[in-house]
């Protein structure tokens, strides 16, 4: 009989898998990360997310289980709770949501029947896919009223909802992006949501990090259910996470199991834990408001370089750049900045009159960098080399030379090299 070998480590017993994970770090220490939705996780983090949790089922709740063996897992997911619970200060925390997208599924499946009516911020103005757009489960076994932005700037009208609201009476309204510059204004939604009978909930996928570091109003005390993904600016590991009212935990809870999902990620739960832990400091705190300051100076930056902003600029982590007057478009942009060591994505703008899947304008953000420990005073450069790049790229119609690119990759690696990469 041949003994498996379940001892070596990774690089000696999977050498093809090793590789592109090698290729993967390097890449992540040497690339200018800008996707607004990515971060860096510290080691404590990652090393929970390696743990031999992983090897556990755990079906139910801390003290309901259908399986034994639980001496340290029902510990460890009260402790991930109670933190949760502590951070955002809310009454009730579920850990166990694979990530954002089944947490919104969950609260749905909640709070509403089926066919109920939902609203949400349409997903080219700016809006999540899972707040009822027609190709998600949320827009299709829902009825969904979508909201927009402003033509003149940008920004979410307030009376468009109400009147909506007053017109579909809507049994849920979420508040929430993945592409908006601003902040929301959590108590006039809250308001509309009262005058209609309907559940406020936020969507803080994108912003929870500057949400529990102060850096952008709360919404937990004006919703019914707040949910979150915890590896955006929260820099934790990927996954999700429901915050909610009392009143509302049973029906939660009994939603994400046994209504959607089965065993809880035990790893991923430890590793959100610690992520919790990490975002109550004080050093959490700095880094919230270090991201904001950030992405204000960059937006300064580029309208300087004569760069148009949808909104005119930002209040939080990401700038949306309309590349009209550019002549490339914001996938055509993508792709050659990642040939220049730089990642963002294309995405649309609103009222574009491009495709979703080649939108008129970018999307940059700042978390990842901030996790780097760049401040303020390298935006500077960032906005030089982004521009340099978004300059060859419009000059080459898309099509900058090999000799460009590996130019610019070498002056990314560069200038990133005093920031070092946390946890690789
Ligand atoms: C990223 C995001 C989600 C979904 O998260 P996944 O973890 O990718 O499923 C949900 N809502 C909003 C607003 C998001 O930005």
């Amino acid at each position: 009989m041949t003994e498996p070998a379940f001892d070596p480590p990774l690089p000696e017993a999977d050498p093809e898998v090793w590789r592109l994970v090698q290729g993967e770090d390097a890449r992540q220490r040497e690339s200018l990360r800008l996707i607004a939705s990515e971060n860096y996780v510290s080691r404590a983090v990652l090393q929970a997310c390696a743990a031999s949790l992983t090897n556990k089922y755990a079906e139910g709740y801390p003290g309901r289980r259908y399986y034994e063996g639980m001496d340290f897992i029902d510990p460890l997911e009260s402790l991930a709770i109670d933190r949760a619970k502590a951070l955002f200060g809310a009454e009730h925390a579920n850990v166990q949501p694979y990530s954002g997208s089944p947490a919104n599924l969950a609260v749905l499946l909640a709070l509403l029947q089926p066919g109920d009516v939902t609203m949400g911020l349409a997903l080219p103005a700016g809006g999540h896919l899972t707040h009822g757009w027609k190709v998600s489960a949320t827009g299709i076994y829902y009825r969904s009223v979508q909201y927009g932005v402003r033509r003149d700037d940008h920004r979410i009208d307030l009376d468009e909802v109400r009147a909506l609201a007053l017109q579909h009476r809507p049994k849920l309204i979420w508040a929430g992006h993945s592409a908006y510059p601003r902040q929301l204004d959590f108590a006039a939604f809250a308001s509309i949501a009262a005058e209609v009978g309907a559940h406020l909930v936020a969507d803080i996928a994108h912003i929870a990090g500057l949400v529990v570091g102060g850096a952008h109003p709360s919404p937990v005390p004006h919703c019914a259910a707040v949910t979150t993904t915890t590896h955006k600016t929260l820099r934790g590991p990927r996954g999700g996470l429901i915050l909610s009212k009392a009143e509302h935990a049973a029906a939660i809870d009994k939603a994400v199991f046994p209504g959607l999902q089965g065993g809880p990620h035990n790893h991923t739960t430890a590793a959100k834990a610690v992520a919790f832990g990490e975002a109550a400091t004080p050093a959490f705190r700095a880094y919230a408001q270090q991201i904001v300051a950030n992405a204000k100076a960059l937006a300064e930056q580029l309208l300087a370089r004569g760069y148009t902003l949808v909104s005119g600029g930002t209040d939080n982590h990401l700038l949306l750049v309309d590349l009209t007057a550019t002549g490339i478009s914001g996938r055509v942009a993508g792709t050659a900045l990642s040939r220049c060591g730089i990642e963002l994505n294309g995405n649309a703008i609103p009222f574009d009159p491009r495709k979703p899947f080649d939108p008129s304008g970018i999307r940059v953000g700042v978390p990842a960098l901030t996790s780097r420990g760049l401040g303020t005073a390298q935006m500077n450069d960032v906005a030089t080399l982004l521009h340099d790049a978004i300059a060859e790229a419009a000059r080459t119609a898309g099509n900058p030379s090999d000799e460009f690119c590996t130019t610019m990759r070498a002056r990314v690696r560069e200038f990133l090299a005093p920031w070092p990469a946390p946890g690789l």
